[in-house]
């Protein structure tokens, strides 16, 4: 790897964990903020931002750089093991409360392979 592009986004408040699980993740905010209006204020005007990470980045490069790298990796990883809540471990108890609906995998998981190829310049 010829050495590390500066891709470190530039100050932000950053978001946690789980208001990007509870939030940021759903299919419509996601959306939302992948495609984010032009923002001046914005690192690479907001055109390129990692929702995982809740971070911007400058060029469609680095953004795909940092899906190959392993913050954004480890990023995946810390979002799909939520501390699951106490109604997981009730129903895993067996107290479960059998007049509701089993919300299986609710969640789509995010698929590493999505991670595109950055084109050689
Ligand atoms: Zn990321």
């Amino acid at each position: 790897m010829p050495g590390e592009m500066s891709t470190e986004p530039l100050g932000q408040g950053g978001r946690d964990l789980d208001q990007i699980q509870d939030i940021d993740l759903a299919p419509e905010r996601r959306a939302e903020l992948e495609a984010q209006p032009i923002n001046y204020e914005l690192p690479g005007l907001g055109q390129h931002y990692c929702v995982e990470c809740a971070k911007y980045y400058e060029t469609d490069i680095a953004l795909q750089s940092h899906w190959k790298s392993k913050i954004h990796k480890r990023r995946l990883k810390q979002l799909r093991e939520p501390a699951y809540t106490i109604e997981e471990s009730e129903r895993a108890a067996g107290l479960g409360r059998e007049t509701r609906r089993p919300v299986a995998s609710a969640a789509p998981t995010v698929p590493l392979e999505m991670v595109v190829e950055p084109t050689v310049v």
